[in-house]
């Protein structure tokens, strides 16, 4: 039996069946031993049906049968009752004056109860039981493998991710019988023995024999941590391979004097921050060396600056000359930057900071955006940008004329060519990658330098595995003079005081955003229909009950890209005092007036979220405010949102977010790539680093992986695009 064999040839699976596997993405052995528990229910207080005795506080799984409800003859009071079945025996159950229980369950049904055992010899029965519902029983006690195990310590019985037509049971009970036809006889591990000893992690049989049938809590443990050693292993790995790629290729040099920056950055009406600095150096540094393109995360907090560190970066390129050409003919015109941001509110923002920045130099600017094109400066009034025709604009810039474009998703396309293009900026692109890098630079021989910024903190434990490739810097300082946001955790009936604030800041001339809950779906990028209306009928409501005297608009992400340009352009005039939007809506948008932002439903998002929401309201020399509501009455929830007024900067919150809230929860696992194993080991810094380093190593000694470690170069071919970030 091979791991490549197909599920089918070994197990008898029917049609539907296959299909459910297939939904949960197994369709060999190999994917069937690789689907690890979700986790384990310690079963060691677990008892079986035939044995209970009278009096003991009992925990019993088994199915429900014979649920009716009756009055009892004597007292006529009302009495629950069925029966409980676990295969050792059925046991009575009884639930007295909780008559609507037995309309709760139905037979037949799956359930944990716990309660205690009376009535008479012969006669025992189940009084009072919690009821939980399951979805299948854990593996029968009492055969295979918990059998003759007693004094073995844990009784472990793994729960798997279930889905319609394929339990949990049934994944268990399959994985056992592979094993006992000798699956594990031809298994070879991918992971060399070396680093698996370095790190005193289980072998590949031991660990699958541990993680699908642990006998004890360390043994899971162990076999666990091998497992996510191994997914951020292979991601390193091809983190590692993208690296050396992009080294292998040949670049453009950009040197620049410090002389001739400061001419341009003492034009700023601020001095940089220390963080900008330092990180202008590093690229500049990336930049002059040239011997492989930059590859280089800028994370920093909304406000931080972004736009002043790629301007001036882009200056540097824009003022250097292209290399020699073929017999060292001297070629005119300069290096090329593209500056691509995800909105065209965004593109249009950073088209017009950088004609501030600009203005002074003969250096052209272009706009390109799904709906039309722009070149700064105009022929006929050098001091504005004019429109212009995308066959024009796309003209200037294959031939070299325009140096600076900035645009959308447009900026991409075939179309558009560049002479030379020795810089490509990103803006808020996650999904930006090695790829997409290629594209832009296409029939040029050189691979251009790529600066991706984000205002997302992750924590350094993800930045590693998702951008494994990327050098990383942060930008973790902000302008000087930034008033710190005023947080507030506005409870169940304290929304009158907030809005009363919000009232009197409105009545100074500030203005303010509205986030209306977001009501959960299956992709967090993208917006539902639900979402829309919460925010129609939240702006209603506020302009009805809470702010009449002013203009209120809803923001939504099914508006069309003119009616958004067009709310926010109105917002940005003050023609709109409140913006109620959605929470995914043109994040980094710049409308200094606005301080206040409220934010529903905050405890759905997490801490990384809401900091980068409440930081746009960052942005002028005014105090403030966010208001962070909820309903729920729990400390817990309470707490967690406390940090919000206390952290320092979002990465902090971005490490509160990964310790504190379910892995699962965060980041969208799937958005990620990381299968929940997977996200559960980015908690732990060492193993991610170990995997980082042992990938490292692995590929640059053995440049040709797939000789020397098939397996591995298998395993990193079937990650595929997911963790591409395109
Ligand atoms: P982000 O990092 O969110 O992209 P921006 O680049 O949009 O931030 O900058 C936000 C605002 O801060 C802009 O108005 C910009 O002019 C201003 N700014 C940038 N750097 C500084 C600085 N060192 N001192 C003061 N203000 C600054
Ligand atoms: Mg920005």
């Amino acid at each position: 039996m091979q791991p490549i064999d197909q599920l089918t040839n070994h197990v008898r699976v029917d049609a539907a069946h296959q299909k459910a596997l297939k939904r949960l993405g197994i369709e060999t052995i190999g994917d069937l031993l690789y689907y690890l528990p979700a986790r384990y229910e310690d079963i060691s207080e677990v008892q079986s049906v035939g044995g209970l005795e009278k009096g003991q506080e009992a925990v019993v799984y088994g199915q429900l049968s014979g649920l009716k409800t009756r009055k009892a003859w004597k007292s006529r009071k009302p009495i629950a009752e069925g029966y409980v079945e676990d295969g050792s025996a059925k046991m009575k159950i009884m639930w007295f004056n909780q008559p609507y229980l037995a309309k709760m369950y139905t037979d037949g049904m799956y359930v944990k109860l716990a309660g205690k055992v009376a009535g008479s010899e012969g006669k025992l029965y189940l009084s009072n039981p919690e009821v939980e519902p399951l979805d299948s029983l854990p593996i029968d006690r009492h055969d295979s493998i918990f059998a003759g195990t007693e004094g073995a310590g844990d009784t472990l019985y793994p729960v798997y991710r279930e889905t319609k037509g394929i339990t949990s049971r049934w994944l268990y009970h399959t994985v056992l019988k592979l094993f006992e036809k000798g699956a594990l006889e031809d298994l070879r591990d991918p992971i060399p023995e070396e680093i698996l000893k370095k790190y005193k992690l289980p072998v590949l049989k031991t660990a699958l024999v541990w993680v699908h049938s642990p006998k004890k809590a360390s043994d899971a443990e162990a076999a666990r941590k091998r497992f996510a050693f191994e997914e951020v292993f292979y991601i390193q790995v091809q983190k590692a391979q993208e690296r050396a790629a992009v080294s292998a290729a040949e670049t453009y040099t950009v040197k620049t004097s410090p002389e001739h920056l400061t001419a341009f950055t003492e034009r700023f009406p601020f001095a940089l921050t220390a963080a900008q600095d330092e990180s202008i150096k590093s690229i500049l540094q990336d930049f002059a060396a040239g011997t492989h393109a930059m590859s280089r995360l800028l994370e920093g907090d909304v406000g931080s600056g972004k736009t002043a560190v790629a301007a001036t970066t882009a200056y540097a390129v824009a003022t250097s000359r292209p290399p020699e050409g073929l017999n060292k003919k001297i070629e005119f015109g300069a290096l090329q930057v593209a500056y691509m941001a995800p909105t065209e509110i965004l593109a249009k923002q950073h088209f017009e900071s950088f004609i501030e920045y600009f203005h002074h130099l003969p250096i052209s600017i272009g706009l390109i955006t799904g709906s039309g094109c722009m070149k700064f400066p105009s022929k006929t009034d050098p001091t504005k940008p004019t429109k212009i025709s995308k066959a024009q604009l796309l003209k200037w810039v294959q031939n070299g004329e325009v140096p600076i474009l900035i645009g959308t998703h447009a900026l991409i396309y075939k179309s558009v060519e560049f002479k030379h293009l020795a810089y490509v900026i990103i803006d808020e692109q996650h999904r930006f990658g090695t790829n997409q890098r290629k594209k832009l630079a296409k029939k040029d021989a050189r691979l251009p330098h790529l600066l991706s910024m984000t205002a997302t903190p992750i924590p350094r434990t993800l930045a590693l595995t998702i951008y494994g490739d990327l050098d990383i810097t942060l930008l973790d300082q902000m302008p000087a003079g930034r008033k710190p946001v005023k947080t507030t955790i506005v409870g169940p009936g304290q929304s009158e005081e907030m809005y009363d604030h919000v009232r009197s800041e409105l009545e100074a001339g500030r203005q303010a955003y509205v986030i209306c809950p977001r009501i959960d779906e299956p992709d967090p990028t993208k917006e539902n229909a639900l979402n829309m209306k919460s925010v129609i009928a939240e702006a209603k409501r506020l302009k009805h009950d809470v702010f009449q005297d002013y203009v209120i608009e809803p923001l939504h992400g099914k508006m069309t890209t003119a009616e958004k340009d067009d709310v926010m352009k109105r917002f940005a005039e003050h023609k709109i005092d409140i913006l109620c939007a959605t929470s995914v809506v043109e994040v980094g948008v710049n409308v200094p007036n606005a301080t206040n932002i409220i934010i529903e439903g905050a405890e759905r998002f997490g801490l990384a979220q809401l900091h980068q929401l409440r930081g746009r309201v960052v942005r002028g020399t005014h105090q403030p405010y966010c208001f962070a509501v909820t309903e729920s009455k729990s400390d817990k929830t309470r707490d967690r949102l406390k940090a919000l007024a206390t952290a320092k900067n979002g990465f902090e919150l971005a490490e509160h977010d990964l310790q504190f809230r379910g892995s699962g929860e965060l980041y969208g696992g799937k958005q990620s790539g990381l299968s929940d194993l997977g996200m559960e080991a980015i908690r732990n810094l060492k193993l991610v680093e170990a995997a980082r380093t042992e990938a490292k190593h692995i590929v640059e000694s053995h440049p040709d992986l797939t000789k020397s470690f098939p397996l591995i170069a298998e395993k990193v071919a079937r990650l595929g695009e997911v963790l591409h970030m395109e």
